[in-house]
């Protein structure tokens, strides 16, 4: 009842914040699953949500899109943990895909939120500004009331959960990365979510012109040489993370690395393209 009260909210709130390009898989249904240790997905099949659970309160990263924010909740359910348990919502970056279900999971659990100064700005506005590359094509969503602003490696803790965001930007100004160590039994293993690394941007926008690619490299720095057993990407497509978890080879130190590698080349190949356009 409540799921069918929470998708009529939502069909009534559609114009609103109606969306741009919508990949059909961001909503599609996606068993959650324990990735390793304390940390599950909670995600739908194309756009991830991830939980890092301890006795003393949980942590949830991305809430993916407006209308995804009641699945979630079930898949925080479905795995045996409490909603009202979340005290502390982080972001990967603030694109509705990313970050517009945050107010909804927000007044649901009464979490804390938190993310880099920029992304904070966006989300408390519920819109991105001009340095956005992709600003002018991103629908706006529901602003988030109040965002906690973090700084490069600190540390973030709830209870004896300790998460270091890293800011990895160019994708946007203000992407943020996230790792933390999740164990089983005696064996620990270092986790990061690291956020997307791709030079998109509306129709005009040109990076070679922004500071976007000092980001990027400053970001590519960062992610190469994190401890990274497990990769997450935002968007799991992204990494293969669903193939690797079914190919079980999801523990692999050079995933980082690889993903590094690719983004260099992609934007490389955009600076090339805006400068043969130039000419
Ligand atoms: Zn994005």
């Amino acid at each position: 009842m409540r799921i069918r009260l929470a998708l009529l909210a939502f069909v009534l709130l559609l114009p609103r914040f109606a969306a741009a390009q919508r990949d059909p898989d961001w909503i599609a249904p996606q068993q959650p699953f324990r990735i390793y240790g304390n940390t599950y997905y909670v995600g739908t099949h194309g756009l991830a949500s991830i939980l890092v659970t301890s006795p003393a309160g949980d942590i949830l990263i991305d809430a993916t899109l407006a209308e995804n924010a009641p699945t979630i909740m079930e898949h925080i359910r479905a795995l045996g943990f409490r909603v009202e348990d979340v005290k502390l919502i982080l972001n990967s970056h603030a694109h509705y895909d990313h970050a517009a279900g945050t107010a909804a999971l927000q007044r649901a659990s009464g979490a804390a939120v938190a993310a880099s100064a920029w992304s904070a700005a966006v989300m408390e506005h519920g819109s991105s500004p001009k340095d956005d590359p992709q600003f002018g094509v991103l629908p706006d969503y529901p602003p988030v009331p109040h965002v906690r602003i973090v700084e490069d490696g600190e540390t973030l803790q709830v209870g004896p959960l300790a998460l270091t965001p890293h800011i990895t930007a160019g994708h946007t100004p203000g992407g943020t990365s996230w790792s933390w160590q999740s164990c089983e039994a005696d064996k620990c293993l270092d986790i990061v979510y690291a956020d997307s690394q791709t030079p998109v941007s509306a129709d005009g926008f040109l990076f070679s012109k922004s500071d976007a690619p000092a980001q990027f490299q400053r970001g590519f720095a960062i992610l190469e040489q994190l401890r990274c057993d497990i990769l997450i990407t935002p968007h799991p497509g992204a990494s293969s993370l669903l193939e690797r978890v079914d190919a079980k080879t999801l523990v692999d130190p050079q995933a980082c690395r690889r993903y590094v590698a690719r983004a260099r080349e992609a934007l490389a190949n955009r600076l090339k393209r805006e400068g043969e356009r130039q000419r």
